[in-house]
């Protein structure tokens, strides 16, 4: 099982321009990163806004920290379709 942990309001990385998961410009002095791996060894995976940083507080709020999520349905993400149009 893939263990993430959020680090809500982290320096901001001047490389990263948007968050991963709403596309949403990231401006300031902070964000939030999405690590992954376990405590002391974890790399940060993502770049995210805050915004989406309280949807997976709240998410965490709703089923607790030990949720495992499964995806279902066929729904088109922008952000992967995006990279199969570039690489034609
Ligand atoms: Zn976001």
């Amino acid at each position: 099982m893939t263990l993430v942990t959020l680090h809500r309001l982290a320096p901001a990385d001047p490389n990263a321009t948007t968050c991963r998961l709403c596309d949403t410009p990231i401006s300031g002095t902070t964000q939030d990163d999405l690590l992954v791996g376990q405590p002391g060894v974890a790399e940060v995976r993502a770049v995210i806004c805050t915004r989406c940083g309280d949807a997976l507080v709240r998410l965490v709020e709703v089923c607790g920290n030990q949720l495992s999520v499964l995806i279902k349905g066929d729904v088109l993400v922008s952000g992967t379709t995006s990279k199969k149009s570039a690489s034609s």
